[in-house]
């Protein structure tokens, strides 16, 4: 089950060109981890230029975080290791700290890796004053323990890349360890329209469909809820050929006639 949590780069199925706007975040990740991942020796002269080791992008729920790194990892040929924490303390209980250990001594035979740390405030947050069970501090110590070994090592090529919707209610250390943050905000209404038509490229769309408008009128959507919008409209076709098909069915049976043929696909308006 650790195996499960870790995707080949080519098998990924996310770059770039699948995250409409974002265009700046993206920058910066290109300049931050992918050419450091891709083209180590371009950081070898000096003491000062040290290729970043972690990034913290956080913002609202579905604006794209998730999406982010695992085009970082497609981008530099890396694999992708999903480490929910949250899900760690429950299916790993008592043996976190193997768990931890693991992750961090597979990505460095992997090398080059990206350990993405979903939710990172669930499991490294604050304490917030609640008793901590023994095992989780254990596991979270380790957790430390081998980060800090992997900012130690510079020919390390393996970058961890933590997500959050609560930057506010992270560890003091955590942060400390995650010098570059990174906002991933709402997008505004030119945004969400592209995002609209990266979404919908490959949908056949009604003539007088404006993306434009529909952009306008979703004010505080995320890339999700767009996404989400967009499914719910696709569904929306069938759903009115079922109600047809159910309309010509009872009109039949009142007028006396056969029932009428099923609608196909090619009915679908
Ligand atoms: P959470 O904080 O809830 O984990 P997240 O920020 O990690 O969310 P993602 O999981 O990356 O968000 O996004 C959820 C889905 O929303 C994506 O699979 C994608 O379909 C869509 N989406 C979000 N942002 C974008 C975007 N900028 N461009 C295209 N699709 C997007």
């Amino acid at each position: 089950s650790l195996l499960s949590n870790v995707i080949a780069p080519h098998e990924i199925g996310v770059t770039f060109d699948d995250i409409g706007a974002l265009e700046c975040v993206k920058d910066t990740l290109k300049e931050l981890i992918i050419t450091p991942l891709k083209r180590p020796e371009l950081f070898s002269k000096g003491q000062l230029l040290k290729p970043a080791k972690g990034i913290l992008l956080f913002g609202p729920p579905g604006t794209g975080k998730t999406m982010l790194a695992k085009a970082v990892a497609t981008e530099s040929g890396a694999s992708f290791m999903n480490v929910s924490m949250s899900s760690i303390a429950s299916k790993w209980f008592g043996e976190g700290e193997k768990y931890v250990k693991a992750i961090f001594s597979l990505a460095s035979k992997l090398s080059p890796a990206v350990i993405f740390l979903d939710e990172v405030d669930s499991m490294l947050g604050k304490r917030q004053n609640r008793e901590e069970p023994e095992t989780t501090r254990r596991m979270k110590n380790e957790f430390m323990v081998n980060w800090e070994g992997l900012l130690t090592k510079d020919d390390e090529r393996v970058v961890v890349l933590a997500a959050t919707n609560r930057p506010y209610d992270l560890d003091e250390a955590v942060i400390r360890r995650l010098p570059r943050r990174l906002m991933v905000n709402l997008p505004n209404a030119p945004n969400r329209e592209r995002i609209l038509k990266l979404i919908l490229s490959k949908e056949a769309l009604a003539e007088d469909v404006s993306l434009e408008s529909v952009a306008s009128m979703t004010d505080g959507y995320s890339g999700s809820d767009l996404k989400n919008l967009c499914v719910t409209a696709a569904g929306r076709p069938i759903h009115d050929l079922l109600e047809r098909e159910q309309k010509e069915k009872s009109l039949a049976i009142i007028e006396g006639r056969p029932e009428p043929a099923l609608l196909t696909a090619d009915d679908i308006r």
